[in-house]
């Protein structure tokens, strides 16, 4: 049996199409977007074709209002740092809710530490959902910016973003999501969903690891914050990672092309999963919203279970899982999400997320239907606590 990857949370395996696309663009087609000669212009036209791919996965307006970067949390810092510096002479407040991805929450309390800001971190209820009324109710004349997540990389919830920008635009206060989750897996339409700003990740939806984009609406107020040369219209200094930039361009193009067909799919085995799991393993919850959730996650925390136990348990069965976000990984902390959603530290411990991405089937599901009930069931054996 071959090894089962369910971390598409963390990454995703590059599509072997996106791979084709930047191949050449190493060795035959690698010259500096900026030259003028042939080879300049080859590179430059891949970049512009990547833009116009990455402007319609997310219906932007046009294809300008895309920055390419080095990932989500470039697009992240940028997007905050960006309109903070442009903004601070008419504001220091900033909006944003305490299940943020680092990218974000550290981005706020670096402004907040180094540069006398005033961050609100809003709280959200046990599925992990912020209300808008409390978005509402936090804007104030000094509020700058609303930085709110479109999907949870934990839990997978998702945040009702249209609602929130509503809120946004009418009290005339930028809009950011993050929205590196959620991009390539769900429809992300930027003029439904109301946000001034967007952050997106190639390697979230089978691109190439180190590229990302960031949405900058027509008119928004936002400061660069890499100088140098004149690189994407003066906004991203440094020489462009054409490669990375081609394959962000053929992912997105891959991603909208199979959306639906991918949504279905995921959703399918993610409750198959889920489903499968609450039939066969006692004392678990299941975290994040039902419904409104990421097709390809699961999380569940399991009492009575230390959360990297169970991933060295399944690592030894061939079976790759997570039990927060891959940032997180590593840090004896509980996740902030989770404890955010108001558990306590020690089920916040037990947590296992389980996150499926395009290359994974119902054979794959079934094993660890199959597998996971086993191992839990050694674990709790071995804890002093668990009382059959
Ligand atoms: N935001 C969210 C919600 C994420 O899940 C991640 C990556 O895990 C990031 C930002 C950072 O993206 P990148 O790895 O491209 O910097």
């Amino acid at each position: 049996m071959n090894n089962i990857y369910m971390d598409n949370g963390a990454t995703t395996p590059v599509d072997r199409e996106v791979i084709k696309a930047m191949e050449p663009y190493f060795d035959q087609l690698y010259g500096n977007p900026s030259s003028f000669h042939s080879f300049g212009r080859e590179a430059r036209n891949a970049i512009t074709e990547a833009r116009d791919e990455v402007a319609q996965l997310i219906c932007a307006d046009e294809a300008k209002e895309i920055v390419f970067t080095s990932g989500g949390t470039e697009a992240d810092n940028y997007a905050i740092k960006g309109v903070a510096s442009a903004l601070e002479g008419q504001g220091k407040h900033i909006i944003t809710s305490a299940i943020e991805h680092h990218a974000v929450l550290h981005t706020c309390e670096y402004l907040e530490k180094e540069r006398g800001f005033e961050v609100t971190y809003l709280p959200v209820d046990e599925d992990g959902l912020v209300d808008p009324q409390d978005v509402k109710d936090a804007i104030c004349e000094e509020t700058i910016l609303i930085t709110i997540m479109l999907a949870n990389n934990e839990v997978g919830t998702i945040q009702p973003i249209a609602e929130i920008g509503e809120i946004a635009k009418d009290a005339e206060v930028i809009f950011h999501t993050d929205a590196v989750q959620a991009v390539g897996t769900i429809p992300v339409d930027v003029n439904q969903l109301n946000v001034d700003l967007l952050a997106l990740s190639a390697h979230k939806f089978n691109g190439p690891k180190g590229v990302g984009a960031l949405y900058i609406r027509k008119g928004t107020k936002i400061k660069k914050f890499l100088h140098g040369g004149a690189q994407e219209r003066n906004r991203r200094a440094t020489t462009e990672n054409v490669a990375g930039i081609v394959g962000l361009g053929k992912a997105a193009e891959l991603a909208r092309k199979s959306l639906n067909k991918k949504r279905e799919q995921l959703t399918i085995l993610r409750d198959k999963l889920i489903n499968g799991i609450e039939e066969k393993i006692d004392h678990i919850k299941l975290n994040g919203h039902r419904t409104k959730r990421l097709p390809g996650n699961v999380n569940f925390s399991l009492r009575y279970i230390e959360g990297e136990s169970i991933l060295m348990k399944l690592d030894l069965e061939g079976i790759a899982a997570s039990s927060g976000s891959a940032c997180t990984s590593g840090s004896l902390d509980p996740s902030h999400v989770l404890l955010a959603m108001g558990l306590t530290h020690e089920i916040a411990h037990g947590s296992l997320r389980l996150t499926l991405g395009k290359y994974n089937t119902e054979e794959e599901v079934d094993r660890v239907l199959e597998v996971l009930p086993r191992v839990v069931e050694d674990l709790r054996a071995m804890s002093p606590i668990y009382n059959r």
